[in-house]
């Protein structure tokens, strides 16, 4: 019997299943390469190094908690309003934010079946509903998200690309989903990846959030800028939205290192720029090299990422793919929990990576046939 006194947490506390990192390390101790979080293989802008190095000489300060410097500087780089940027520890903060702010008991926050992994978890933890919608050969389904909707509905999370399929909804579709949507119902389109889409696909998330109030575009450092360590995110929405978000996020929730790396990081456009071909270059030819492997049931959802959703559909499972890469040192994501068991998601790592992982799962084919 458990102790009357104890503290209870809320039900829908309980009913979260925890948020599962990738991996850092592997069974045997031997990493040959990390390819478990979608960090950068480049590493870090040389500038946001000297930038966050030099932000030493403050520590005893509390940090700007109105982070000014940032987000003019996202302000001016993206053609936004600065008054309407809100920031974050990581933007993951900021997907707790919305969910917390717009939804409670008794609401749906909807999102897609195989969607980033925070959303339920946020949605949880303020006592709301999760709703996945059906998805189409794994990518985003509008209609099916659509006929998700109810009057409960409060929020609708979308990652554009989205993680862990990579898989992209063009303007059009995404413009769609949400001329279509309840005019009270937050739409927040989570571009963590972006940076890594051509700027001809652009999906007008930005468009969006400059002129309909229910929308948040949300960004991140983790990602193309190699600040994952930093833990800084941002978003732009309306007055209305910003204003809410910044009512309940922690006073001092970005570091004065961090604040000064992100600033760094994101005027370095040539560091940008290397990764994001890097990335197309490394991804079409790990695509080609799986689709490659002949009839060994191994196929990859087209990506816009820097990642690939590997899918294992013949006589060598994700599973024991998983394992066997893990014997080898590389670190990938195997997603059972994530209705995935059939699904390794690897980072696009460095083109020595790259080639020595290709051979180990030719190896891994050849023995499974
Ligand atoms: C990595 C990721 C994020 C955010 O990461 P932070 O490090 O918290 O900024 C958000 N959304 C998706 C879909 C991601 O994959």
């Amino acid at each position: 019997m458990s102790s009357p006194a104890a503290p209870r947490p809320k039900p829908w506390i309980d009913a979260i299943a925890p948020y599962v990192p990738g991996r850092s390390s592997s069974d045997s101790g031997i990493v040959s390469a990390k390819l478990s979080a979608n960090e950068n293989p480049l590493g870090t802008s040389p500038a946001a190094r000297e930038a966050f190095a030099a932000a030493a000489a403050t520590l005893g300060r509390y940090p700007d908690g109105s982070a000014t410097a940032l987000r003019e500087a996202i302000a001016a780089r993206f053609d936004l309003d600065p008054a309407r940027v809100i920031y974050g520890t990581g933007s993951d903060e900021i997907l707790h934010l919305a969910a917390g702010a717009f939804a409670g008991v008794g609401d749906e926050i909807l999102f897609v079946r195989y969607g980033f992994s925070v959303y339920p978890i946020a949605t949880r933890r303020v006592g709301a509903t999760p709703v996945e919608a059906p998805d189409r050969d794994y990518a985003t389904d509008v209609d099916a998200l659509l006929a998700c909707v109810t009057e409960r509905t409060r929020v609708v999370f979308l990652a554009n690309p989205n993680n862990p399929t990579g898989t992209f909804l063009p303007r059009d579709e995404l413009l769609r989903l949400h001329g279509a949507l309840p005019a009270d119902c937050l739409f927040v389109i989570d571009q963590a990846y972006y940076e890594y889409v051509d700027a001809a696909e652009d999906d007008g998330g930005f468009d969006l959030a400059r002129t309909a109030p229910n929308v948040l575009v949300t960004r991140t450092f983790s990602k193309i800028h190699g600040l994952a360590a930093e833990r800084i995110g941002w978003g732009y929405g309306s007055a209305e939205v910003v204003t809410a978000l910044h009512r309940i996020r922690a006073p001092f929730n970005v570091t004065t290192a961090g604040q000064a790396a992100a600033v760094a990081a994101l005027a370095d456009d040539g560091f940008v720029e290397a990764s994001r071909a890097h990335n197309a270059r490394l991804r079409t030819w790990l695509e080609a090299q799986i689709a490659g492997m002949g009839n060994a049931g191994l196929r990859t959802v087209p990506s816009k990422a820097n990642f690939v959703l590997v899918l294992f559909e013949g006589k060598l499972t994700g599973e024991r793919a998983f394992a066997g890469l893990m014997e080898r040192g590389f670190i990938t994501r195997w997603l059972p929990g994530q209705q995935l068991p059939h699904g390794l998601r690897i980072t696009i790592g460095t083109e020595d990576e790259m080639q020595r992982l290709v051979a180990a799962l030719r190896e891994m084919v050849g023995s499974a046939l």
